[in-house]
């Protein structure tokens, strides 16, 4: 237990945090084993049927506004609700906000016609069916996106879309993709070369090469990345998602919130490491009456994860009230902030738990090695750290008095 745990209880027991927890403590571990015991794949029926439970118990979809099946939580609430969620490896699923089925339903309530969010975010919103994000190309660096190859040409009364597109997560078995694509390569500017399109992933001519390994496991369903290529693929101009041109700015804005879910869900599981941790360290004998807690190495690597956990959960709860407080852009530097350190503590929080545990802590036995694998993305997806740090410095600077770079 943390000397510093978040404070999360209310009086009343209704805090939505609370009860995500609660709900996941009781729920949790047998699904857990068997999600790492058989995979995603074979555990997905049991874990639709957690999802229907959890939207028994209110508590589904806490970001999403009440009229669209959400219970309305704001950013700061939500986020504490986010690591709740994120101690368990399906915690973002079984609740309907995982990545990148949130940020989808973020964008389609922002920028969304009537008729779209009507098509696409209703049963999206409602769980009946998952979506997915495709902007990075395995041709060129997606740390800077606005270079893409794939090309939506205007045909007639819609557009005609080619490309090719790598680590679209959660491809394999959604209804929709929504996909970055060059409508105007003339245009003055390369941030409004770029339009976000909806479409459907059974279209004529969309075609899902294959799941990416990740760390050798290929996974399946909602989680995997998938290679796809469109091929002559007709989207009408209703598909189009917000203004033709708009593309990078709307990704931009899908980014922000994003960053505060993707950050508390790494507090979640670094909290969740920390227990098994010390619950280890404290347990495991190196000699008779000899807990390997003992060891003043064990100590530091516990001391400084608390710490550095503390630090990072005060860092992101701040962001996300001056995200509301006072907008995204006049919290862009705590956002990069965010996205770099919180990555960076999660990985050593992880390394220093599997090391605790020895051998076990190379198993599926535990989650960590699972994170471990799939959670070393944290410093590259979202934004590569290195980008976030640059940009961060650079903006810094320039209030110093440097002068910036012309692109
Ligand atoms: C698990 C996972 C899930 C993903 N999901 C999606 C998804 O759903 N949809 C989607 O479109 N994309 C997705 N991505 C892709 C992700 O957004 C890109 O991998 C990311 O933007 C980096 O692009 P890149 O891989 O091409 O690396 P590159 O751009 O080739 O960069 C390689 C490395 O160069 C370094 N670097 C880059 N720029 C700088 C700089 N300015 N200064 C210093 N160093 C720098 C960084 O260390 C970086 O890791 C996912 C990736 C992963 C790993």
């Amino acid at each position: 237990m943390s000397a510093t745990s978040p404070p999360c209880a209310s009086p009343t027991g209704d805090d939505p945090a609370e009860r995500a927890r609660a709900f996941l403590d009781a729920r949790g571990p047998a699904l857990e084993r068997r999600v790492l015991a058989e995979g995603w794949t074979a555990a997905e029926g049991e874990l639709e049927g957690l999802r229907a439970e959890v939207q028994a118990a209110g508590l589904w979809c806490p970001a999403l506004p009440r009229e669209w099946g959400g219970m309305g939580l704001g950013l700061p609430v939500f986020a504490r609700v986010s690591e709740a969620l994120g101690r368990w490896i399906f915690g973002h699923y079984a609740f309907g906000v995982q990545a990148p089925d949130m940020g989808n339903m973020e964008l389609l309530l922002s920028h969304g016609t009537d008729a779209q969010r009507e098509r696409w975010l209703r049963p999206l919103a409602a769980g009946r069916v998952r979506s997915c994000f495709a902007m990075t190309e395995p041709e060129h660096a997606g740390s800077n996106p606005v270079v893409l190859s794939t090309t939506a040409r205007r045909d007639g009364d819609g557009y005609v879309l080619n490309g090719h597109k790598w680590f679209t997560s959660s491809a394999d078995g959604a209804a929709f993709a929504i996909v970055m694509a060059v409508t105007d390569s003339h245009a003055a500017r390369p941030h409004e070369r770029a339009s976000m399109l909806i479409v459907p992933m059974d279209a004529p001519g969309v075609e899902l090469v294959r799941n990416l390994p990740v760390m050798g496991e290929a996974g399946g369903g909602w989680a995997s990345h998938a290679e796809v290529r469109f091929h002559d693929v007709r989207v009408p101009a209703a598909d189009g998602l917000g203004a033709e041109g708009a593309g990078f700015a709307l990704a931009q804005e899908r980014l922000g919130p994003g960053r505060i879910h993707h950050c508390m869900r790494w507090i979640g599981i670094c909290e969740r490491a920390f227990d098994l941790m010390c619950a280890r360290a404290a347990g495991r004998e190196l000699a008779p009456g000899e807990p390997l807690g003992r060891q003043q190495a064990v100590q530091f690597w516990v001391a400084e994860s608390r710490a550095e956990i503390d630090a990072a959960r005060l860092l992101v709860l701040h962001t996300a009230e001056r995200i509301e407080r006072e907008g995204q852009h006049a919290a862009r530097d705590d956002v990069s902030a965010i996205k770099f350190h919180v990555a960076g503590v999660l990985g050593r929080v992880l390394d220093r738990a599997i090391q605790v545990h020895g051998a076990l802590g190379m198993t599926y036995e535990t989650p960590l090695a699972f994170w471990y694998a799939h959670e070393r993305a944290a410093r590259i997806y979202d934004g590569p750290d290195e980008v976030h740090k640059a940009a961060l410095g650079s903006r810094i600077l320039t209030r110093y008095g440097m002068t910036r770079r012309e692109r």
